[in-house]
Order: structure tokens, then sequence, then C-alpha cells
């Protein structure tokens, strides 16, 4: 067993498949590949791989199907999924991260971008889990203080709605991850503060102002949702 990771490739399209698994074996990762999605569930379940590159557009059993699949059995929830999606295919996207995805690319896509999504994705899932939702959070130059209800950015106290507060305490608590609105919503949603999916985007206009130059971290993901940009 590699220990940099074992990935399943998933692609009916042979040069996509060729060069995908040639970049990431060439980087030493152990790569086995399918091309439907029929043996994408089937090899998952054999070998048991700590991700998956999944194409969306696959003949019979499409992506999508086997990304709710693999999510929904306990045996097999844990593994991480990329999506490999067209770009014409936004509403796809937010369904497979709905149903668990973990991130994914848009072809065509870079050697630098394949890698540097594998290698994201398989660091997260190492034990780098979100931390204690009660515990101060330093990222970039901000620190959310969830005791004190405090947003500092560069030292400054900035003042925020419970909402705006919720919403960017979520997102930087887990930098890099690709969240839909519904994702978001069901995140803050609390007792008494009704948020929407159209609404989401209120706040996170109102959150940006607020945080003035650090208003950049907040990354809008067109057609998607939002991401928290990693610190680096
Ligand atoms: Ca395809």
């Amino acid at each position: 067993m590699s220990s940099k990771g074992h990935i399943l490739v998933v692609e009916d399209e042979e040069e996509i498949l060729e060069l995908v698994t040639y970049n990431l074996g060439k980087e030493g990762y152990r790569v086995d590949s399918v091309t439907t999605g029929e043996d994408a569930l089937r090899q998952v379940r054999e070998i048991h791989p700590d991700l998956i590159l999944l194409d969306l557009m696959l003949p019979g059993v499409d992506g999508l199907e086997v990304c709710k699949v693999i999510k929904n059995d306990e045996e097999t929830a844990d593994t991480a999924i990329i999506m490999l999606t067209a770009r014409s295919e936004e509403a796809d996207i937010v369904t497979g991260l709905e149903l668990g995805a973990d991130d994914y690319i848009t072809k065509p896509f870079s050697r630098r971008v394949l890698l540097a999504r594998v290698k994201a994705v398989l660091r997260r899932g190492k034990g780098e889990e979100p931390q204690d939702e009660n515990e101060v959070l330093r990222v970039h130059d901000i620190v959310i203080n969830p005791g004190r209800h405090e947003v500092l950015v560069g030292g400054e106290t900035i003042s925020l709605t419970l909402t705006e507060f919720r919403v960017l305490q979520f997102l930087a608590n887990r930098p890099g991850w690709v969240f839909t609105r519904s994702q978001i919503v069901e995140a803050v949603r609390g007792d008494g503060y009704p948020v929407t999916d159209r609404s989401v985007d209120v706040q996170i206009v109102g959150l940006r102002k607020k945080l003035g130059s650090a208003g950049r971290y907040v990354e809008t993901v067109r057609g998607v949702g939002y991401r928290f940009v990693e610190s680096t």
C-alpha cells in the first residue's frame, strides 16, 4: 500500500483516463482505474481507495448515482470523492457536493490543478478535521472568538450580525472546501434565524463589506456556492 494514497479513477474518456492515471502514478500515488459506474461501485468495495476521481457523465450508472451510493453506504462513506465535470454541469456539481462529494475539477484541467486538488482533499481526509466550534479560530489575519462572539481583522474588532458570524465561522473553519448555498443554510440555521438559499448571498455581501480587505478570503464559486480561501 502506497503511503501517498490509493486513488480510483472513474472515467470513460480514454485520453483523460490515461492522462490522469499517468500523472498520479508518476507522483507516487497508487492508481486503479475503471470506465463505468458499475465497475466503480464494485471496485470501491473491493479495494477501499482513499479517493475517487469520478467523471459525472458515464454511460449506464452515472457519476452522481455512484457518488450517492458510495456516500450512503457506511462501509464506503469515508471515501473522498473529487468529481470530474464539464464546465456546463454546474447544477450537477451542486447536486454532487450536496450528495457528499468533497470537491470537483472542471475539464479541461492542468496537471498542476489536478495534483493540487488531489493533495488537498487527501490531506483534509487525514485528520485535518474542522476544529471545535467553540474554540478561537485564527486564519489569515482573522481571529474568530466564538465565546465572545467577536471577530478581529488585523487586530481591529468588527461587528457582525449573528448570521454573518455563523456564516464566517462555518466557512473559515473549513478553508478550501466549496459549499453550496443549501449547505451553508443547513449549517448556520438555528431556531429563530431563518436563512434561505437566496439570503445566503445577502449575508455574504454584508460579511465581505464588513471584513474589508479580508473580504477577499470569502470567494464566490460561480454557479456553485462559496469557499473560504486556504492559507498558504
Ligand atoms: Ca464521460
